[in-house]
């Protein structure tokens, strides 16, 4: 286990040549570590160690070189806890970026620091934001943005993992937090006064309240989930009857040969995903395997088509946007529409979240808008070609005017998302409530209401980062890069 007394230093920049390098250093001895290595440009100011909390400082990095009296020109910012990320002294420099100076700098710190008996030591992946969290500088929720943040490879996901950063999700789940543990205290005071006739919280007031929470806890998931804009980009599923070109569009969004095409109906068995980024906006797209139409008795199709449907089914559930592929080249009755399931726009007629594609334009057209079912004769309508391109610029045009323009997929910069770990403690959260409440409809004793309220509350305590093991941390935190 690594001390968490010591001063810690990393270069906290890519490697490689840059304009610009920072290397970090926090702790006790960030200071006076630094200095060793850096020549103020006169006037030299009084007494580093009495200045504000933030300051600068003009010079050289000191490479140790004998006879060299230039050394790299530097700036050193100086931050003394608690007012810097970590809570503790930090100091950083920043000179010119060129691997085998800042090397030679690293170098050099760290020598005169165990020439003095100093404990200053490289940091581990991730132990500044660590040290941040240990410190009471930020929760976990925020900690983990940070770590979202770093990964974050488009705009909108920069925006979501920055507003977590800023704290708001993690002040909705603290008082969440906040009710469940008034809520067992109840509990726990109604056990004690059992051999009393007084009860603080009778059976109804518990239950409302535990559906309450549920679904304050719910909604903060949700929220989470809607706009669906976490490492996996907004999820847009490409839907419609098979043969229409699916696939085919898939590709060309892509603008590589990705989803196995064919002319035989129903040949994608499954769905596929494949990330794309439409005007800074990642999308996860997903191409379902071609519908299956019922045959002339009815009848739905052979095992694996159902397996093939319910798979779209699945992809549709956890998507945002939806675009539906009709083949126009083929004539369409109201009776052509009739195996397509319920998806979410059949009960939102002109719903925000849905494009129309007509697909197959270079051929002879048999589409007919007054074909089209009513509910579905409002939606915007992409004619496109993916044999020869034709209308892919446009229907990127109106993915991005759905997702980034207002268009109606959620996506604000408030969005949050759960990682894997949070995602885990909030079912598991919920599932603990869900069983405090079947408790208390059977008119259990309260110990078990007060036992499964216990459990939700250490739940999201993990969720916060208010209950921790150094196993927790390290698998967290192990996940950053070295400086972050
Ligand atoms: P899916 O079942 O909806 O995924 O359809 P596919 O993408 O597999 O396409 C079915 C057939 O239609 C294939 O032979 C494609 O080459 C063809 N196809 C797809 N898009 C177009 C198009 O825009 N124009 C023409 N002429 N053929 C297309």
């Amino acid at each position: 286990m690594v001390n968490q007394n010591d001063t810690i230093l990393a270069v906290s920049t890519p490697r490689g040549s840059s304009l610009r390098a920072i290397i970090r250093i926090s702790g006790p001895d960030a200071l006076p570590c630094a200095m060793k290595s850096f020549r103020e440009s006169s006037p030299p100011s009084t007494n580093t160690e009495t200045q504000a909390t933030y300051r600068s400082l003009k010079g050289h990095a000191d490479l140790g070189h004998p006879g060299s009296h230039a050394g790299a020109p530097a700036q050193l910012y100086i931050m003394k806890a608690p007012c810097s990320y970590t809570r503790e002294d930090v100091v950083e420099i920043h000179t010119i970026g060129s691997a085998p100076l800042v090397e030679a700098l690293t170098e050099k710190l760290l020598q005169d620091a165990r020439a003095d008996g100093t404990a200053l030591r490289t940091a581990e992946p991730g132990e500044f934001t660590k040290r941040a969290f240990l410190n009471g500088r930020i929760d976990m929720v925020q900690a983990e943005a940070v770590l979202r943040v770093i990964r974050s490879r488009t705009d909108s996901e920069l925006r979501a993992a920055a507003s977590q950063l800023e704290g708001g999700f993690s002040r909705e789940l603290k008082k969440t937090h906040g009710r469940i543990t008034d809520l067992l205290s109840m509990l726990e005071a109604s056990i004690d006064f059992s051999d009393q006739d007084i009860s603080p919280v009778s059976g109804e007031d518990t239950l409302a309240e535990i559906e309450a929470i549920a679904g304050d806890l719910h909604r903060c998931v949700r929220t989470a989930d809607n706009g669906a804009i976490h490492s996996g980009g907004v999820k847009t599923v490409l839907i419609g009857p098979p043969n229409a070109g699916k696939s085919s569009l898939f590709n060309a969004l892509l603008g590589r040969p990705r989803a196995i095409t064919s002319h035989k109906s129903g040949t994608t068995r499954d769905y596929l995903g494949a990330d794309l980024e439409v005007d800074g906006t990642a999308l996860r797209l997903l191409d379902t395997a071609g519908l299956v139409q019922k045959d002339t008795n009815g009848n739905e199709g052979s095992a694996p088509e159902t397996l093939a449907i319910d798979m779209t089914a699945r992809a549709v559930d956890a998507s945002s946007l939806f675009i539906l592929v009709l083949d126009g080249s083929k004539p369409m009755t109201e009776r052509s529409f009739d195996s397509l399931p319920a998806f979410p726009f059949n009960q939102a007629p002109g719903s925000s979240n849905c494009l129309l594609v007509i697909n197959k334009a270079d051929l002879p057209q048999r589409f007919s808008i007054k074909n089209l079912p009513t509910k579905w004769r409002n939606l915007p309508i992409i004619y496109t070609s993916a044999l020869t391109g034709d209308g892919i610029g446009e229907l990127t045009g109106a993915v991005a005017e759905k997702v980034t323009g207002g268009g109606g997929v959620e996506c604000s910069a408030s969005t949050e998302a759960l990682n894997a770990r949070q995602r885990l403690l909030a079912d598991s959260c919920l599932a603990s409530l869900d069983r405090a409440s079947r408790s208390v409809k059977e008119q259990l004793s309260a110990e078990f209401v007060a036992l499964d309220i216990r459990e939700a509350s250490d739940t999201l305590g993990e969720f916060l980062g208010k209950i921790t093991t150094e196993d927790i941390l390290e698998r967290i935190f192990s996940q950053f890069c070295i400086g972050k």
